[in-house]
């Protein structure tokens, strides 16, 4: 077959021709063509090329009825149309396909033949082809002979982006024809790959249309083996030799598929860097424990996207307090009540929240103080609810405090969503980790409480006085006054009345010193019907006064029947620590002042006079 006469710069060098070359045939490897079409303001380039193999040619991916006719007059610059035997379509997509109808009705040779993946055949039969068979490229063992020694190769990319997806390479030039995979989307699609920056054009494209990264590794190691000197794409650009090795790499540790946003969008740019950031997002919230520094990161990732200066949070715990995770308490959390901005939606459903609500937000005036980092008032905010995934309602919501107004679309609303997801994660981890420090806390207090009456015990005491006698020790001022309090024939009232009045009697009596006290005194049960009081700084005269007023409280207590008939009364002993003296030894004071009390009588309060 003679070849044509060929106005057009050699491609061999893999030099970018100039624009107008593409109206041609470019010869891009020894007899091997581009014959694809280049359409004006579209980033989805379709290429199909030519294997130039006299009356046994074969044309890759062959194109739609929009591109053929362009693809047709190049492929006439090299071999007529009749020369082709196979058209092979590496997937059924309709860049690729939508033409066989026409050609098949044009096709005038008896043994030309479409070849594909059993799985793009059970499709493109659908087309109705009367004159191409359709034969499967495993069924040909995965080759094709061309005859005098030359055998194209077909090589498995499953999901690359279809699940019959396969390559063909030429071992004779060494190209591969590899169909989407590295194929790119760029505004200014270069016909070959120049440096590594044009690598951005694959990866949006991957990222998009890739599935998996443990399946686009897969694909690769089919393919890494061959020697391959040029990659042809059917989008994108060529990527010649010495790039090879490096986009296999890149390719190798890219995520793809993980998040397709939006059903409307378009711009790739912004969408890769929010797969960006939400994979970012996912990462910190695995390797940070701590919540401050995810907040601090999650505010960072999102700022290039939302005017945001600061991030709090509004959570629900499992006793309905609410949980405030802020900058102001280095994302501690605090319990306290959420404004009424933010307090109506937790623990609200998804049914009501969408009711009021057409996004996954709320635009609010800032319900707060909180100044941006210039020293300006935040005026506005935003509040994102996170639903708990096990049931649905809100369990948090994120307040955005806005350094100027934020204009939502559709895309934005989208974003938002996708933000709510590891926000969620973080924010229920943050709760349940707060949890458990409050029950370790509850339970500590529990420890320390007496479960009867709700004092202090003995074990609490004597840690709580050695750290008091230390301070008494440094500041006379911080003094320590000693009341012993036993009741007064309290064996008489179990046996008269029984042991749970017996109960009810230590509780009103407990009830009585702890209502007698300031909140840095310490209220003990030593046991038994036995207590023991101390105030701390305390002057001896208000010391005796408080003393007396409790003995006075208790003998006028009224009790219900059937102890309505009874007095209660308690006996009591005082004493006042020394400073430096161990505080077991002043105790031993007040028992001894107790002591006195009984046996003068009961019902009295004696004043420690003497060393034990
Ligand atoms: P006194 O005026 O001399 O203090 O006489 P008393 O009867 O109050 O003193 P005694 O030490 O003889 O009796 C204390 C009783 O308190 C004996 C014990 O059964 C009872 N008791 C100790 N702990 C409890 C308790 O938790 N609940 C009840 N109901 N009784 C208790
Ligand atoms: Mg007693
Ligand atoms: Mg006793």
């Amino acid at each position: 077959m003679p070849i044509p006469h060929l106005p057009l710069p050699n491609m061999l060098t893999g030099r970018e021709p100039d624009p107008m070359a593409r109206e041609h045939a470019l010869e891009i490897a020894p007899r091997i063509w581009w014959v694809g079409h280049h359409f004006d303001d579209d980033p989805f380039q379709c290429h199909s090329y030519l294997i130039e193999n006299g009356d046994q040619s074969i044309l890759l991916d062959p194109g739609s009825v929009l591109t053929f006719e362009s693809t047709l007059k190049k492929v006439e610059e090299v071999v007529p149309l009749s020369a082709i035997r196979y058209f092979i379509c590496h997937h059924q997509d309709p860049d690729i396909t939508g033409i066989l109808p026409h050609l098949d009705a044009r096709i005038t040779r008896d043994d030309a033949m479409v070849l594909s993946h059993w799985r793009a055949n059970a499709l493109i039969k659908h087309l109705g082809l009367k004159n191409l068979p359709l034969i499967c490229v495993e069924q040909q063992d995965w080759q094709l002979d061309l005859g005098a020694g030359r055998t194209l190769q077909f090589i498995f990319t499953p999901y690359l982006h279809f699940s019959g997806a396969f390559c063909t390479f030429d071992p004779t030039t060494g190209t591969l024809f590899s169909s989407d995979l590295f194929g790119g989307i760029s505004d200014n699609t270069p016909l070959y790959a120049r440096d590594e920056q044009d690598f951005e054009a694959i990866q949006f494209f991957h990222e998009h249309y890739m599935p998996s990264q443990e399946i686009l590794r897969h694909g690769i190691s089919n393919l890494e083996t061959l020697p391959i000197r040029l990659i042809a794409p059917q989008h994108g650009s060529l990527i010649p030799g010495h790039l090879i090795d490096y986009i296999f790499n890149r390719l190798k540790n890219l995520d793809c598929g993980l998040f397709l946003l939006t059903r409307t969008n378009s711009n790739y740019q912004r969408l890769s860097n929010l797969n960006r950031m939400l994979r970012e997002m996912m990462r910190t919230l695995m390797v940070q424990r701590d919540f401050s520094s995810v907040a601090n990161r999650i505010l960072e990732l999102a700022q290039p996207l939302i005017p945001v200066v600061g991030l709090e949070f509004y959570a629900l715990t499992d006793t309905d307090e609410t949980l405030h995770l802020a900058p102001e308490n280095s994302f501690r959390g605090q319990i306290t009540p959420a404004p009424v901005e933010c307090r109506v939606f937790l623990g609200m459903d998804r049914h009501h929240w969408s009711l009021d609500h057409s996004g996954p937000y709320l635009i609010t005036p800032y319900p707060g103080t909180a100044l941006t980092p210039t020293g300006e008032p935040i005026e506005q905010g935003l509040i994102l609810p996170l639903f708990s995934p096990q049931n649905d309602l809100i369990q948090a919501v994120v307040l955005f405090r806005l350094s100027s107004p934020l204009h939502i679309d559709d895309e934005m609303a989208n974003i938002l969503t996708q933000l709510s997801i590891p926000l969620g994660v973080a924010v229920e981890r943050e709760i349940i980790l707060h949890m458990m420090e409050l029950e370790k806390k509850r339970s500590y207090e529990r420890s320390i409480r007496d479960p009867l009456t709700g004092l202090f015990t003995r074990y609490y005491m004597h840690e709580a006085l050695h750290r008091l006698s230390r301070i008494h020790d440094r500041d006379p001022q911080a003094s320590i006054a000693i009341l012993a309090y036993d009741i007064d024939h309290f064996k008489s009232i179990n046996d008269n009345f029984g042991h749970a009045m017996g109960d009810v009697t230590l509780r009103v009596v407990a009830h009585i010193l702890m209502d007698s006290i300031r909140g840095v005194d310490i209220p003990v049960r030593l046991g038994g019907e036995e207590f023991l009081v101390f105030l701390i700084g305390t002057p001896e005269k208000t010391t005796r006064e408080v003393a007396e007023r409790i003995r006075l409280r208790v003998q006028h207590q009224q009790f219900d029947p059937p102890m309505q008939e009874r007095t209660v009364t308690i006996s009591c002993g005082i004493a006042f620590r020394k400073a430096e003296e161990p505080i077991e030894t002043a105790i031993e004071r007040a028992d001894l002042a107790l002591y006195q009390a009984k046996s003068s009588g009961r019902n009295k309060v004696v004043v420690c006079s003497g060393h034990p």
